[in-house]
């Protein structure tokens, strides 16, 4: 071989060696910012935080036009957990579908989708994003099932006809499904540890948790915290004249009113049976009586109805108390709770023993004015 084909043959080799190492340079770098990704993936605990990362923080780390994303949410599992969030814009970068039917179309036969979509795809996959040439559409599945649909969108034409990388995008599509139902298992078991079932407002047990918080609270800002007590009237009547259904569907109805009424930083708890509990904070005893006052005239007003359709009224007994801001450092938190709870159980006693439907008042032991010293008399 001659010296010059020898040379070519050497230059040609080691072009072809620059070429693979920045090949494998790239490849590393890729690694690295999939492995970074599944860290932060798995690190969210809500389903709010992980959507957020998956809508927003995608498109700048892998450098997307679109990101889209559809939830199969039959019994409207996720969208409870919901209620607060605003997804990103544009607004169907989030859709929830109750049947299979549109993940099906899209994956006919359950494979990770690449390349450029054809009109139909992106009708389905990127409905705001006409711009779309190539795509990565993620079929996301948990225990043989599709749970959703992750559609990842560019303007490059070039950007998903490359093989190299399937693996990682199909890998990341099986973290995503694990985190997306982590997340919503994770924080139904929360929710389910703190809420009422039957009425979705929150438990005894996080009732009692909360008191604590919120006299925290007050007495570092020292602010009075009033306690709103409810007992339905007369509640065991509709139990025996219409039966135990329409019993339930009254504590739900009033569930659902007293969370209607309430402001965000009250807490509405069930307390018992058809007893309900209110926490007020920075509202003193003239305003929580007036706020009770309220209550009890729109409860009122409330309509309920029998399984047959057969409409009628309730009335509810209320007891008010309060907590005021001279006695946090008198006691300890743990016993003015025990006391704003009594004084408000106290007052509901008060309120049926005077005959139902109204609304009393009894002071928390240790708020009233401290006693003037008598002189002993001999
Ligand atoms: P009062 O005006 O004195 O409060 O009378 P009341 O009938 O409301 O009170 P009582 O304590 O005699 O009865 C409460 C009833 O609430 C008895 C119980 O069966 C019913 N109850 C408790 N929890 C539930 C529940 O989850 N669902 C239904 N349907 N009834 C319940
Ligand atoms: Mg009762
Ligand atoms: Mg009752």
């Amino acid at each position: 071989m001659s010296k010059q084909s020898l040379e070519r043959e050497n230059r040609e080799l080691k072009r072809s060696m620059r070429i693979l190492a920045s090949k494998a340079e790239r490849n590393e770098a890729i690694v690295k910012s999939f492995f970074e990704m599944e860290i932060r993936l798995l690190s969210c605990t809500s389903l709010s935080e992980l959507l957020d990362l998956i809508l927003i923080e995608f498109r700048e780390y892998f450098r997307l036009d679109a990101v889209n994303l559809i939830l199969f949410d039959p019994e409207q599992a996720a969208r409870s957990l919901l209620e607060d969030y605003v997804p990103p814009s544009p607004a169907n970068s989030l859709r929830f579908v109750e049947n299979q039917r549109m993940l099906q179309s899209i994956y006919p036969d359950r494979k990770l989708t690449v390349g450029e979509p054809d009109d139909q795809v992106k009708k389905a996959a990127f409905p705001a994003s006409h711009y779309i040439l190539s795509c990565a559409l993620l079929p996301l599945e948990r225990h043989n099932c599709l749970i959703g649909s992750l559609h990842l969108g560019s303007r490059d034409p070039s950007r998903y006809s490359s093989e190299m990388l399937y693996d990682y995008i199909k890998h990341l599509a099986s973290v995503i499904s694990i985190c997306i139902e982590n997340c919503i298992n994770y924080e139904n078991m929360k929710r389910m540890s703190i809420i009422d079932m039957l009425t979705k407002v929150n438990n005894r047990r996080s009732f009692e948790i909360e008191i604590q918080r919120e006299i925290s609270r007050a007495s570092r800002s020292e602010y009075p915290l009033s306690c709103l007590f409810l007992d339905l009237d007369y509640f065991k009547l509709v139990n025996d004249k219409y039966g135990h259904i329409t019993g339930d569907r009254v504590l739900r109805t009033v569930g659902g009113f007293l969370k209607q009424q309430q402001r965000k930083s009250d807490v509405v708890a069930r307390y018992g049976g058809e007893e309900f509990a209110i926490l007020l904070p920075n509202c003193n005893e003239q305003q929580a009586v007036q706020l009770a006052e309220n209550l009890r005239s729109k409860f009122n007003a409330l309509i309920f109805r029998s399984d047959q359709g057969e409409p009628f009224r309730m009335t509810t007994s209320i007891g008010v108390s309060t907590c005021h801001p001279a006695t946090y450092k008198r006691d300890t938190f743990e016993k003015l709770s025990y006391s704003l709870i009594s004084a408000a159980d106290k007052a509901v006693y008060h309120s049926k023993a005077a005959g139902r439907d109204q609304v009393n008042y009894v002071a928390t032991a240790g708020s009233e004015p401290p006693q003037k010293p008598q002189l002993e008399v001999v």
